[in-house]
């Protein structure tokens, strides 16, 4: 299975999604990385635990509700991987968001 948002096999690769941030009703927030499986690899969507969840997985919590991300009632628009020149100028950001 294919995670139609970072192009990789879910199933075989182990590697977080590459789309570490989700904007909800026009801001930007970073992805939950904090809920897991029990076991080493997401039983779902095949990453290695603490990285982030493919969209779409049961495992993923959304990080204005808390509640399931792909079930939840949050306004989901758009994912994305902000790059930043420095760790300054990305805490900028966060903060505007
Ligand atoms: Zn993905
Ligand atoms: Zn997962
Ligand atoms: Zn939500």
């Amino acid at each position: 299975m294919t995670c139609e948002h970072c192009n990789q096999d879910m199933t075989k690769s182990h590697s977080s999604c590459t789309l570490d941030y989700v904007k909800i009703s026009g801001k930007y927030h970073k992805r939950n990385t904090q809920y897991h499986d029990v076991n080493e690899i997401c039983h779902d969507c095949g990453i290695l635990n603490g990285g982030v969840h493919h969209y779409g997985c049961d495992m993923e919590r959304c990080p204005v509700c808390k509640g399931q991300m792909f079930c939840c009632e949050c306004d989901v628009t758009a994912f994305s991987t902000p790059r930043f020149k420095s760790e300054e100028a990305r805490v900028r950001w966060e903060k505007k968001q």
